[in-house]
Parts: C-alpha cells; structure tokens; sequence
C-alpha cells in the first residue's frame, strides 16, 4: 500500500488547472506601490489593503484570510437562519438538532431573564461539599461537562502504537492563557495578574457575592492556579513531544497522584483501566498535593470560579460583558463584542460541527474544488519528494527513512468520509444552557473518552468543515484541510496558478513540512514517536533549524519585545520549507502550462505576492504582545518576511541586491529543507 502512494507522488502527472477565460491574478489595488518589493515585502504586498480595511471593532487581527473566515460565517448564518426558522424537523434530524441548538442560543430576551440561575444547581452543590469524595464527584461533574479542572482527561493515539488510541492526562487549571503570566516579573504580566484578579472578583459580584468577599475568592483562586503554574512546563517546553511522553500503566497513575479516586474516575468515565500517558507527573504531584493540604473551602472557590468562567459565554449578557472586558478587549485589543449571531454559529460549530458542516458543504464546498485540491496537494507533496532527494546534507540512510515517512502522508480535503452522529443528543429549544451542557458532555464522554482503550479512527477529523484552518497531526501523519480553507482568497478555482500555488500551495507546503519540523520530525512513518534520524544527520539538521531560531529571536514587535525563536521554531520551519516545495511545484506546474504574466508582473512575481497578500495580517498590539509569549505562529508579518528573506528564489524574483533588507546576507541565510 505505502509502495503504491509513493508511485503515485513520484509518478502522477502534473495538475495544471485548466484555464478558461477571466481567470484572476494577484489583487493589484491591494499593493503600497510607494514600498519596495526588496526593503519591506509586506509593505509592499498588501500595505494598501491594510490601510483601507481596518480592523472591525470585534476583531483583534484582519486581513483578506480573516475576512475569509468571517465570509465563512456569513455562510453558516444562511444555514442556520433557515433551520432555525423552522420547529417541525424531524426529531434528532441534522436539521432539528442544529436549529434548536442555534435558535436556543439566539434567544437573548431568555438567556438574559434566566441570568445565572442555570449555573445555580452546580454552584449550589459545589458549596455542599463536605469531604474528598463529594469534591472529586463535583470535579468528575465538571470533567464531563468539558471543564478540566485542575487536569484535562483526553484520548489520543499512543504514541508508541499509533493504531492504538489511549487516555491521556494533561496539565490544565488555568484561567490566564499559560503559567508564565503568573510567574514572569515584566510590567506587562504583573499588570495582567491585577487585572485578573479584579476579573475575577467581578465574576463573583456577579454571582452574588459582596466586594469584600469576591475580593477574597480572586485572591484564593490566584494563588491556587499560581501553584498549577509553578509545577507546569512552559510553552517551549511543551513543543517537545519528549517531554510530554510518559506511558504509564494505571497501577502507576494511582502512585503518582493516591489521593484520586482513579478507580472511581475511570469507571465513570467508561475508560478501561489499562495503560494511558500522563503529559506531565510533576504537575500531577502538584494535584495531588492540592488534593491533600488546600482546604475544601479554597477549593470550592476555585471551582466556582471555574464554573462561571468555563460557562460564561451561555448565560446571561453581563457574564458574557465582564468576559469579554478582561480576555477579548484587555489581552487582545478587541474593541467591541462579536454580534450574538456569531457566537452562537461558533458555539454551533464548536460542538456540534460535523452536523452544521455537513450543511456547509453542501451548500458551499463543490466536488470540483476538492478534487482539485487534491491534485494541488499531489503536487506540493511530490516537490517535497524532489526537494529530499536533492538534500546535500543528508546521508542516505536518513533520506531513505525521510521518503519513506513522505510516502505515507494521508491528505485530507474538505470534510470527513463519515460523518458523526450526534442523535442522542437531546436538543431543543427550551434552554440554551442544557443544549450546551449536553452536547459538550456527548463530545467529552461519547466522542473522546469513548475511543480510549480502542484501535485507532483514522477517519476522524480534529477540525470541522467550516474551520479556515489546516493542521498537521504527526501521530497519523496526516495533512488536514477543512473546506473553509479552500476558499478564496487561499484558494480560488477562478484564480490562476501562480495565485493559488502562492496561497493554499504554501498552505500545504507549510502543513507537509509540519511532518519534518523540529517537533514532526521526531515521528517515523508510522506516526510513532521514534527515531529515524542518523546522528551525523540530526546534527546537521539541529544546526539548520537553530538558524531559524535565531533568525526569529531577532524580530522586535515593540523595542524589549522580540519573539522567541524555539516557541515559533516549527511554524517558522513550515513557513519556509513550504514556501520552498510550493514555489518548487509551481515551476514543474508552468512546464506543462506556460503562466500569463498579469498587471506586468511575472508569474513568479504573483507567486510571491500572493502569500505575501493572504498573510497580510492587520493586528491589534495587544494580540501581538499575546501571541509572542504564548502563540507558535508567529505574527503575520515576520510569516512573509522571514522566510522569503532567506530564499534566493524570492530575491531571484524581485531582482534584490545583496545587502537589501528582504535578502539576509549568505552568512545568515537559513535553509532547512
Ligand atoms: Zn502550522
């Protein structure tokens, strides 16, 4: 079988999109001419854009690619419009579960009448706890309904057997995006732990405690998320799959944390009692320890506040405001609240995804476009072929092991062959409350837990339909693109090559090179995490991504703010190996089909300016300073200027002299793939 998938990629004939008339290139009133092409590419690719589009009140970045999005959800409203308009569906139809979900949540006059008292029943047997084992029940309680407190219980393949799916147990608890905000001593995360603290206490003056004592609760429940931080690793820290690796028999969990009921935890949650991995033991130490010396009184806050945090976005509008103050306008600079319409298509699509992306597709992704998004990725995969086979710095061996994990890749396009079933369910459009609380328990209990213990489903799909995303996962060695993505301006069958190649080319490109980044890369062709790398090889391709690295700690988003190299490193790597096979697959792609030049520039020169305009981020300096501590992505406009300013295909293209800002001299030049 891998034998046949790699003739097919070393073999397959070129796809070239047929090219009828009014075929479009790059979007030329989108470019600051008044920039240049070699000092500041992004400037120059999507400048104008940006200035005349700024960013809508609600959200934190925009550009062409987030409009996209939006557009996306412009889709799902005509959907869900005419589902909910209607209450005779059929009982447990796509249709009437979708509806009713929808409908229920667009019912603000309720959802705001009905203020906290949906969240009342929890909050109420949160404070009759009396002993450990009603404490464990209620955090049980909490698990089921998705907030994993202070752990997150999951199912994934195993790492050493893939085709096996176990539990896993990872580090949660938190409510501030990542422990280094309770820990780092800059201004900025100093200043985020008062206005934490202060969301906090709001949150429980809005659950009816007085100033004195939700003042008290923010205090107790900051100092017992603080101790979860300390004992957490850190962002860069958990990019190594290594350090998350720890396979443990179930004997061995009930030693690393005595005081959880496992057996108990277990049984409930239908997980069989065998071996499971545990990301991280020393914060199941620290949990263990919470367990054992914080009184139940702290705990009780801290679970309250969990609750209301988790649940805010379903009950009534003054939650939803004090959420938004502290996470939506303080950490990312959004100035005004998404319209209710699209929070509830997002809560929709969030957990019920597979049902309103069946409509979607439908309706909005054709036979035609998947098709030929298959082909393109063919292409962009059989580039990567090449552009392995041509490494000078890798011996045989490691190169041999390299096509072996390429000819296993497993694309993805669009939408899953099978879809979930979501009927048992039960929806309605009595109470957005229970629909939530529902559905989210169906998707942690029947459609995570549920797989623990089980051979692995190759068929699932970690995004859904409507998602403008993609993803890479390593323990399938899969390459993800759901049908919002293929949309334009990443992807346009009414667009020329050179436009789509630039754009969802480099997309593939980017997701393929996933599966040989510093973290992928660490996974055999089996998707298990093993090495296949010679010594001499590894080192050689450690000094390479070290170049990249180094090359991003370099970027300054404000003067003592730079990004960090190792947390970007991957996506940097993906950045640049995919723009590399994407431009690689273009040049075989004008073989075959000679590529118009358009608005005086080369197809080459469109090439490269349509990634520069489908990254051509606008963005909020609060989300920015937010991303470089905790996001792998970096921001948009190092994502065009850094790889493009170490490909000689690039300066090649635009005629850059050495020495121009967009060409890095030879010395510091990164390469990697
Ligand atoms: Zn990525």
């Amino acid at each position: 079988m891998r034998v046949c998938v790699l003739l097919l990629l070393t073999v397959s004939s070129i796809f070239v999109f047929a090219q009828p008339e009014a075929q479009h290139g790059i979007n030329v009133g989108d470019l600051d001419r008044t920039a240049e092409a070699c000092t500041d590419f992004f400037q120059y690719s999507n400048g104008t854009w940006r200035k005349e589009n700024p960013i809508p009140a609600y959200m934190d970045r925009w550009s062409r690619r987030w409009q996209a999005g939006e557009n996306a959800k412009d889709q799902l409203k005509t959907i869900l419009d005419d589902v909910s308009s209607r209450t005779d569906w059929p009982r447990r139809s796509v249709e009437q579960l979708v509806g009713d979900y929808y409908g229920s949540c667009m019912n603000e006059a309720q959802v705001n009448k009905l203020g906290i008292s949906p969240a009342m029943p929890f909050l109420r047997d949160i404070e009759a706890i009396k002993n450990q084992n009603d404490l464990q029940q209620m955090m049980f309680r909490l698990h089921e309904m998705g907030i994993f407190v202070p752990f997150v219980t999951v199912a994934q393949p195993d790492n050493h057997n893939p085709t096996q799916t176990i539990a896993d147990i990872a580090a949660g608890g938190l409510g501030l995006p990542d422990r280094d905000y309770y820990l780092k001593t800059e201004q900025r995360f100093q200043d985020a732990r008062e206005k934490y603290k202060v969301h906090v206490a709001n949150m429980f003056k809005l659950a009816g405690y007085d100033d004195a004592s939700a003042k008290a609760a923010a205090q107790t429940v900051f100092k017992f998320e603080k101790s979860l931080a300390e004992n957490s690793l850190d962002n860069v820290a958990l990019r190594d799959p290594q350090n998350t690796d720890h396979k443990t028999a179930f004997a061995d969990l009930k030693k690393m944390a005595p005081v959880v009921d496992w057996d108990s935890y277990f049984a409930k949650a239908g997980i069989a009692q065998v071996d499971l991995n545990v990301d991280q033991p020393k914060f199941m130490h620290e949990v263990d320890r919470q367990f054992r010396e914080t009184s139940l009184g702290d705990w009780k806050i801290y679970l309250k506040w969990q609750l209301l945090h988790g649940q805010a976005g379903v009950l009534s509008d003054d939650f939803v405001k004090e959420n938004f103050a502290f996470y939506g306008e303080y950490l990312s600079g959004a100035k005004e609240l998404k319209p209710r319409w699209k929070r509830c298509a997002e809560s929709t699509d969030q957990l019920l995804g597979e049902a309103l992306g069946k409509k979607y597709v439908e309706k909005y992704f054709s036979p035609e476009a998947k098709a030929r998004a298959l082909e393109l990725v063919k292409n962009v995969l059989a580039a990567m072929h090449d552009t392995i086979e041509g490494l000078d710095w890798m011996g045989p061996e490691t190169k041999k092991k390299a096509l072996e994990k390429l000819s296993t890749f497993n694309p993805k396009i669009g939408y899953p062959d099978k879809w979930k079933d979501y009927s048992s369910i039960p929806i309605s459009r009595e109470s957005y409350w229970n629909n939530q609380v529902a559905a989210a328990k169906w998707n942690v209990v029947q459609d995570t837990w549920a797989l623990a213990g089980k051979p692995t489903d190759r068929g699932r799909w970690g995004m859904t339909p409507p998602t403008s995303n993609a993803y890479y996962n390593p323990l399938l060695n899969e390459i993800v693109f759901p049908a919002a993505i293929l949309q334009p301006p990443a992807f346009d069958v009414k667009a020329v090559d050179a436009v789509n190649y630039g754009s969802i080319g480099v997309v593939m490109g980017h997701e393929i090179s996933h599966g040989f980044d510093d973290q992928g890369s660490q996974f055999d062709a089996k998707g298990r995490l093993n090495n296949w790398w010679t010594a001499d090889d590894l080192k050689r391709f450690q000094t390479r991504t070290a170049c990249v690295a180094n090359q991003f700690d370099g970027y300054f988003i404000e003067p003592n703010i730079h990004h960090n190299g190792k947390l970007v490193l991957g996506e940097s790597i993906g950045d640049l190996a995919g723009a590399k096979i994407a431009y690689l697959a273009f040049q075989k792609a004008k073989q075959q089909h000679a590529a118009p030049t358009l608005d005086d520039f080369t197809p080459d020169q469109q090439f490269f300016i349509a990634w520069g305009q489908v990254r051509g981020d606008e963005i909020r300096p609060e989300t920015q300073r937010k991303m470089v501590q905790g996001d792998p992505h970096p921001i948009a406009k190092f994502r065009v200027i850094g790889p493009l300013s170490n490909l000689p295909e690039f300066s090649n293209t635009f005629s850059c002299k050495e020495g121009s800002a967009m060409v890095r001299p030879a010395k510091e030049r990164c390469e990697v793939w």
